[in-house]
């Protein structure tokens, strides 16, 4: 299928590693031009330059943490125009809902709901003046089941999933489609930092956490990041335009629900 993005620009951002990785590779694959973001600069500009080789798309950089307004005002400047907007950053630090202060709270709510209604609010006038946008924020599934010890995720990116609730509906007949991606464990750096504190607590080795967690989940195995990205490429593709304010489960079927 042609997914008739080539030659947009799309802002990934959180895109050096991991799942916004995923998803700029498989932007990138359709022909779409790239600004790409991550705080550490020599990772960043190495997976750069290996999606220019493998894809031969412009791709900009811009080194700085997404949560400043400086960084986010340089990445979205770094464009002719965005088209496409990935929204990403770190997740919160694991714990117990008896651990967080006032200004835990505050910091996750300001790197997982406002970071990226910041970047939604920055880029909608220009796509809703030239009547086509996509974006795509990258959640968790914790959204749908919470994760007991994920309670910082829990609450920011329920929020988020609230105002993109309602704005999706407010944009989509400008030519705009808003949706939210929720993964389930992918085999990442995070899920390492997830299994690690498993593994000690239990005495077994991180890849016998990660055999465990496996087996917990249907599909049997992590997700990975080319997974990730082909569902990210296809709800910003032009084929995508009726699907508007949704929330999208990759998690191999490990969330037990019947919707
Ligand atoms: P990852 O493998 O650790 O990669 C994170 C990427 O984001 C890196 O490129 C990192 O580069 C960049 N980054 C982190 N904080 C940033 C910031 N403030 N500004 C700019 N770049 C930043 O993580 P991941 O697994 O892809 O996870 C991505 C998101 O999905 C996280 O919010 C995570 O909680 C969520 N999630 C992941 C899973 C999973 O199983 N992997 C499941 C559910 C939800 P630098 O460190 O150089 O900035």
């Amino acid at each position: 299928m042609d997914l008739g993005i080539g030659g947009k620009w799309a802002l990934v951002c959180a895109s050096s590693k991991g799942l916004g990785r995923g998803c700029a590779e498989a932007l990138a694959g359709e022909g779409v031009n790239l600004v790409m973001n991550a705080r550490g600069a020599e990772a960043l500009e190495a997976a750069a330059d290996e999606i220019r080789a493998a894809h031969g798309v412009t791709v900009v950089t811009v080194a700085g943490d997404i949560t400043t307004e400086a960084v986010r005002a340089r990445a979205i400047a770094a464009a002719p125009q965005i088209d496409i907007l990935v929204t990403n950053a770190g997740g919160p630090p694991p714990g117990l809902w008896s651990d967080w202060s006032r200004g835990d709270f505050l910091a996750a709510l300001d790197q997982n709901m406002l970071t990226p209604i910041a970047l939604m609010q920055a880029v909608l006038p220009g796509m809703i003046d030239r009547g086509w946008g996509r974006i795509v924020n990258i959640t968790s599934q914790s959204v749908k089941a919470p994760i007991p010890q994920l309670g910082l995720s829990n609450t920011a990116r329920t929020g988020l999933t609230g105002f993109v609730a309602g704005t999706a509906r407010q944009v989509a007949g400008r030519g705009v489609a808003i949706n939210n991606l929720l993964p389930g464990i992918h085999a990442t750096d995070r899920a390492d930092a997830l299994d690690a504190p498993v593994a000690e607590r239990e005495g077994i080795t991180l890849d016998e956490a990660r055999a465990r967690r496996s087996a917990s989940i249907p599909a049997g195995r992590y997700g990975t990041i080319e997974d990730f990205g082909a569902a990210c490429a296809f709800l910003c593709s032009e084929r995508a335009g009726f699907i508007v304010g949704q929330n999208l489960l990759l998690d191999g079927g490990a969330v037990n629900a019947t919707l």
